[in-house]
C-alpha cells in the first residue's frame, strides 16, 4: 500500500539460518525489489536507534511483535521482551534520534479481555487476559506516555482481528481455510480446533492498513479502534468456509466431544483440548464510530467475502501445487 502511494519503504527483518524472509517471501519479486531491508531485531535498542537516526523516516509502522496469543501463555517472558522491550526501544529511538517521525503502534482488541459491554470503543476499560495482551497494554501506555511527555506524534491502533490470505497457519481463520481447501481437494483429514464458541470481530487486513495510514495523516496523534462491528463465532467461520465447497456442516455432541459432520456422515471437524487457552478473550465487537468520523474509515470487506477470499486463495495454492506436480 505504501509503495502504491509512492513511499520509499524500509523494513527490518530478523536474520535466520535458512535466510528465509518469512511472510515477506510471499511478496512478489518486483515488490521486494522496491523495499530496503535492514537485518536486525526490535529488541536491540542500538540497532533501532541507528536505523532511525540514519533514515529519519517520516512514518513508522511498528508492527514487530510476538503476535500469537496462544504461544504467549507458554512463552510469556520472550513475549514481554519483544512486545514491551521492543516497543520501548522504538519509542526511545523516536524520542532521541528521530522526533519528527510519526509512529503507529499496533495495539490490539485483546486489551479488552472479555468485555462486559458490547460493542467496544476507545473508552471501554482494558482488562487483558493473556501475557500477549498484558505486554500490548504496556506498549499502549508507553506510547501514550511518550506522546504526552515529549510531545511526539505517536498513535495507538486498537485493531480487532484482521485476517488475509497470508495469515499465519496457526491462527484459527487460516487453519480453517487451509483445512477446507485440503478437504475440498479430496482429503478426509478433519480440521482439529479448540473453542468453537469464541466470538470475534474478523475483518480483512487490506482494509485495516489503510486505516493505519490514515491515523498518521491526522493533524494530531490519537488512538483509534478499527473493526467491522460484526461478531461471529469460530463455528460460524467453519460453516461459512465449508459452504464454499458445498458442504453443510451439522454439529453433534458437546465440549471436546463435539464434531462437525458432512451430510454423508464424514467427520470433518474435531475438537481438542490442545487448542484451548488457559483463559479466553472474546465477546468482541468493534464500535469504530470515532474512526468513521475522524478518519472517514470504514471496513469494505464483509465476513462472507473475507471467508471466500481466504478459502479461494488456499484452494488455488493447492491447485497450483497439483499442476506443478503434473508438469
Ligand atoms: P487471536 O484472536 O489473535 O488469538 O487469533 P486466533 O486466530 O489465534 O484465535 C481466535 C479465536 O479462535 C480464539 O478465541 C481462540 O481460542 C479460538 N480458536 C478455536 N480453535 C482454535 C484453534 O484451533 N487455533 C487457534 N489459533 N484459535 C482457535
Amino acid at each position: 500500500m505504501l509503495l502504491s502511494k509512492g513511499y520509499e519503504v524500509h523494513g527490518i527483518l530478523r536474520r535466520n539460518s535458512s535466510m528465509s524472509k518469512g511472510t515477506m517471501d510471499l511478496l512478489p519479486e518486483n515488490i521486494m525489489k522496491q523495499i530496503s531491508i535492514h537485518y536486525g531485531d526490535v529488541t536491540d535498542g542500538n540497532f533501532i536507534s541507528n536505523i532511525l537516526s540514519k533514515e529519519r523516516p517520516e512514518e513508522i509502522y511498528h508492527l514487530a511483535a510476538q503476535s500469537f496469543v496462544g504461544y504467549s501463555f507458554q512463552n510469556a517472558l520472550s513475549t514481554y521482551d519483544t512486545n514491551i522491550g521492543g516497543t520501548l526501544n522504538v519509542c526511545n529511538a523516536v524520542k532521541d534520534s528521530s522526533p519528527d517521525s510519526r509512529l503507529y503502534f499496533a495495539a490490539t482488541s485483546e486489551l479488552f479481555g472479555q468485555p462486559k459491554e458490547s460493542p467496544q470503543n476507545e473508552l471501554t476499560p482494558f482488562v487483558p487476559r493473556s501475557p500477549y495482551a498484558v505486554a500490548k497494554l504496556a506498549g499502549f501506555w508507553t506510547v501514550r506516555t511518550y506522546r504526552d511527555a515529549y510531545r511526539l506524534f505517536m498513535t495507538n491502533g486498537i485493531l480487532f482481528n484482521h485476517e488475509s490470505e497470508v495469515r499465519g497457519p496457526e491462527f484459527v481463520t487460516r487453519k480453517i481455510s487451509q483445512g477446507v481447501a485440503r478437504i475440498g481437494n479430496g482429503s478426509d483429514e478433519p480440521i482439529v480446533l479448540g473453542n468453537l464458541g469464541a466470538v470475534k470481530d474478523w475483518g480483512y487486513a487490506k482494509d485495516y492498513v489503510n486505516g493505519m495510514w490514515k491515523m498518521l495523516q491526522q493533524d494530531y496523534p490519537d488512538d483509534f479502534v478499527l473493526g467491522t462491528g460484526e461478531a461471529h463465532t469460530v463455528r460460524e467461520f467453519v460453516e461459512a468456509a465449508f459452504t464454499l465447497i458445498k458442504i453443510k456442516i451439522t454439529w453433534k455432541g458437546s465440549g471436546v466431544n463435539e464434531v462437525g459432520l458432512s451430510e454423508d456422515g464424514r467427520t470433518l471437524v474435531k475438537v481438542s483440548r490442545e487448542f484451548f487457552r488457559p483463559l479466553e478473550s472474546d465477546n468482541f465487537r468493534a464500535d469504530y464510530t470515532k474512526a468513521l468520523k475522524k478518519l472517514k474509515w470504514k471496513p469494505k470487506t464483509k465476513f462472507n467475502d473475507l471467508v471466500r477470499i481466504m478459502v479461494n486463495s488456499d484452494m488455488n495454492k493447492i491447485k497450483a501445487i497439483k499442476l506443478s506436480n503434473l508438469a
